[in-house]
């Protein structure tokens, strides 16, 4: 499809495959978005591939990442731009990607050479749910995730889906010659070739690892993994949250294997160093495929989501922490906002989240503090309670019901994705 390779899904009820295996798009999943579609075992005309093609190619940007790049320099700014709507992309003009409520004029501005360098600030995100999912860095999150990376040492960032934090690294080092961190972006949003060059950013699918610049662009990644200089390489993704688990891993796996193959000291045997920011309720998932990693509790608040907002200011906490292969002791938390060191755990954690003498670990993932339940024989929610019926802890309102298909959301057994535990924050 346009988005690159398609993924192959299986349906299952109760743990067991069911049906045919069929081809659908891997970014996008509302079929209103991307409606490519193949069972697995169908034959496709030689006419239907050859329009599948023709398809393909005339839902790619107008202009190249080059021709982009070119535009870029022409003052004033007035080159139209591109935007991007239920998947593909539309020629469009600027203004109408600055300001919501101008959505339909269509006239043009010129944008000075600080704006061009926040170009976060200047595009209107991507709040489509399904395929986008632009969530945007407040700048406290960001700040905090880059000095980490500066103390941790690492001079390049390898950022998946993280453009804010890209263009504090870019907006840093045109600032101080002599702390020179560099940043590659790799995203779907092609928006952001308007900004930057062909060394900068890569057009990439993270669901299926698709470079959309062909080897050029791979090339250009693979030369960024390599750690000239002794400058230590972090990749920092933070994936749309509804996006397949084991499609990210298996992507970043790839990147991981780009990141060895550079062969610099030893890493042969090593994993590339990484930050992977997701909502603490697929940490059973994401320790399924990396086991090397742990979670941090660090709430990571963004800008334009209503509820992922700091602590008191927000609606709620923020379900969003960070994943990582790094030793937990050095990944140092702020203790103005109240995280504090454990010293059982060799890790911060933040204040609510006590240690629990019987787990013997710090076991709250919402920040409140968790109570311990002897018959589960581990730390819960301390809205919940044991039920006898199910034989674990659970919402005291809820229905008692089994279904042996573990949740799509957590994986547990006893309730289906709609009635998720995890989801409802309570
Ligand atoms: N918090 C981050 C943004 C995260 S939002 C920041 O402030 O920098 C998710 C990002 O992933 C967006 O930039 C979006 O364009 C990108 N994205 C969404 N689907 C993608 C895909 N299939 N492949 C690559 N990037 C994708
Ligand atoms: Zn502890
Ligand atoms: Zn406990
Ligand atoms: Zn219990
Ligand atoms: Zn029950």
């Amino acid at each position: 499809c346009p988005l690159g390779p398609a993924l192959l899904f299986v349906k299952t009820s109760q743990g067991k495959e069911e049906g045919r295996r069929f081809y659908s798009c891997s970014a996008c999943r509302d079929r209103k978005d991307c409606n490519f579609f193949q069972w697995e075992d169908e034959k496709v005309s030689e006419t239907r591939l050859a329009a599948r093609e023709e398809y393909n190619r005339s839902h790619q940007p107008p202009f190249t990442h080059r021709q982009n790049v070119e535009r870029k320099y022409e003052t004033p700014f007035r080159a139209p731009f591109l935007i991007f709507h239920r998947g593909f992309f539309k020629v469009c003009f600027l203004l109408s990607l600055v300001f919501k409520e101008h959505w339909d004029h269509q006239f043009l501005c010129d944008i000075s050479n600080a704006q061009l360098r926040s170009p976060s600030q200047l595009l209107y995100p991507l709040e489509n749910k399904k395929t986008n999912a632009q969530y945007l860095f407040a700048d406290r999150s960001c700040q905090f995730l880059l000095d980490l990376i500066i103390d941790l040492g690492f001079r390049r960032v390898l950022s998946v889906g993280t453009p804010r934090l890209h263009e504090m690294i870019q907006s840093k080092a045109s600032q101080e010659e002599d702390l020179r961190v560099r940043s590659l972006l790799l995203d779907i949003d092609f928006r952001y070739s308007q900004f930057y060059t062909e060394d900068e950013f890569c057009h990439y699918n993270m669901f299926n690892h698709y470079f959309f610049g062909g080897e050029a662009a791979r090339e250009t990644c693979r030369k960024f993994l390599c750690q000239e200089n002794g400058e230590r390489v972090i990749m920092v993704t933070d994936p749309p949250f509804g996006g397949l688990v084991e499609a990210l891993a298996s992507s970043f796996k790839k990147l991981m294997a780009m990141w060895r193959e550079t062969g610099r000291e030893g890493n042969t045997s090593q994993e590339m160093p990484m930050f992977w920011i997701f909502p603490y309720y697929f940490e059973s998932r994401i320790l399924e495929f990396f086991p090397s990693f742990s979670m941090m509790d660090y709430q990571v608040d963004y800008d334009n989501h209503a509820l992922y907002k700091h602590g008191k200011t927000g609606r709620r906490q923020s379900p969003v922490r960070i994943f990582t292969n790094l030793t937990p002791s050095v990944i140092v938390l702020p203790v103005e906002e109240g995280y504090r060191f454990c010293a059982l755990c060799q890790r911060y954690v933040s204040s609510g989240n006590q240690h629990c003498e019987i787990c013997d670990s710090c076991t709250s993932k919402d920040g409140r503090r968790w109570k311990h339940c002897v018959l589960c024989k581990k730390c819960v929610k301390p809205s919940w309670f044991h039920c006898n019926n199910c034989n674990c802890c659970a919402l005291e309102n809820h229905t008692c019901e089994k279904t042996d298909a573990g949740c799509f959301v957590c994986g547990n057994a006893g309730h289906k994705r709609s009635t998720c535990p995890s989801l409802s924050h309570t």
